[in-house]
């Protein structure tokens, strides 16, 4: 299975090693252009600067072409900023984003102190929980239908998913734990 990560800008480099540590037969690929796009079966948009990556997505017609695949139904996984790129909304601010998840996100909203941290995190239909890596990380401060509620942390909605569609505030790629990415690629 081809496997492709948005390779603009960002943390791509940890999700394409964390899915070929999966199993045998998924290829990693990066993706920059709606031509590399159309060579891949499920899209992982990773963490990196939503605004800078929303700004190359759009001029270069990566968005669009992402935006047309997810209608026909490829599953996207947002990681981060790949969930903000994902939102409908972004709290307090006219950003570009493709609307694949009926959800309004904060950016940077655990704090000042508190920029990076890890800790455990449940998620719905996973046996364990997965350890969160937040490094400025946004939050879910609304979720309407379709979209549904996927993890939680310390009463805030950090994961969600829609039909195919995941986004996580936090970095599983950041860890060897690969519970995640085996969820993603059974969607
Ligand atoms: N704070 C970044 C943004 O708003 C996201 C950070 C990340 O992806 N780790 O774009």
């Amino acid at each position: 299975m081809q496997v492709g990560v948005v390779a603009i800008q960002g943390d791509f480099q940890k999700h394409i090693d964390a899915l070929q540590s999966c199993r045998e037969g998924i290829v990693a690929k990066e993706v920059r252009t709606p031509e590399d796009l159309a060579q891949v079966e499920r899209l992982i948009l990773p963490g990196g600067e939503s605004t800078t990556v929303g700004l190359l997505m759009q001029r270069y017609g990566l968005g669009d072409a992402i935006k047309k695949a997810a209608d026909e139904d490829m599953p996207i996984w947002g990681t981060c900023m790949g969930m903000i790129l994902m939102a409908s909304r972004v709290s307090g601010r006219a950003q570009y984003t493709l609307d694949l998840l009926n959800i309004e996100v904060t950016r940077n909203a655990f704090g000042a102190q508190v920029h990076s941290f890890e800790d455990a995190v449940e998620v719905t239909g996973l046996d364990q929980p997965v350890l969160g890596v937040f490094i400025r990380a946004p939050i879910v401060s609304q979720v309407e239908a379709p979209a549904e509620i996927f993890a939680q942390y310390m009463g805030k909605v950090v994961g969600v998913r829609q039909g195919k569609r995941l986004g996580t505030s936090f970095h599983p790629e950041l860890t060897d734990d690969l519970q995640l990415h085996e969820y993603f690629l059974k969607l």
